[in-house]
């Protein structure tokens, strides 16, 4: 992918901070952390989004970044981890090439999730999850 800025950091056309690299994956921090340690698990290999990524590829993204997350602990002092990815111009996804956000989290840090998970709350029934739940089963099988 030419126009593929991650393209580009992996193969070293744009400088990162890079903190990891292996075959498959490339790791490095974000240019606009959230958090101390914000960082990017990018696969080697281009692919737009979750939907578009092979398998293995996402083994090996999520296999380095529980690594990662788990070394942090131990590097950065944090105590809890949120990985985050968003697949498609509705999950407000930024560059089109997969990526998994690792956000270590600290003892009275920040970052406030709850605010976000509680931004558009649709409150449904305990009837209507049901409901919801039969459809997706329905429509696995
Ligand atoms: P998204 O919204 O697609 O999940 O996140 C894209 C992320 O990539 C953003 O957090 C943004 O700060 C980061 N980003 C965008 N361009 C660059 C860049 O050129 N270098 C680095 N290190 N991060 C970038
Ligand atoms: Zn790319």
């Amino acid at each position: 992918m030419e126009d593929c800025i991650f393209c580009k950091i992996v193969k070293g056309e744009i400088g990162s901070a890079k903190i990891f690299e292996d075959e498959n994956v490339f790791v490095f921090l974000d240019i606009n952390p959230i958090v101390k340690g914000h960082c990017l698990v990018v696969p080697k290999k281009h692919s737009e989004d979750i939907f578009d990524t092979d398998n293995e590829t996402l083994k090996n993204v999520i296999i380095v970044a529980k690594d990662i997350s788990e070394k942090m602990r131990n590097i950065l002092g944090s105590v809890a981890v949120n990985l985050v990815n968003s697949s498609g111009i509705e999950a407000e996804q930024g560059v089109s090439h997969f990526h998994l956000h690792i956000l270590p989290r600290y003892k009275g840090d920040a970052l406030n999730m709850s605010e976000w998970w509680q931004s558009k709350v649709l409150k449904p029934t305990g009837e209507e999850l049901v409901k919801i739940a039969e459809e997706i089963r329905v429509g696995l099988n």
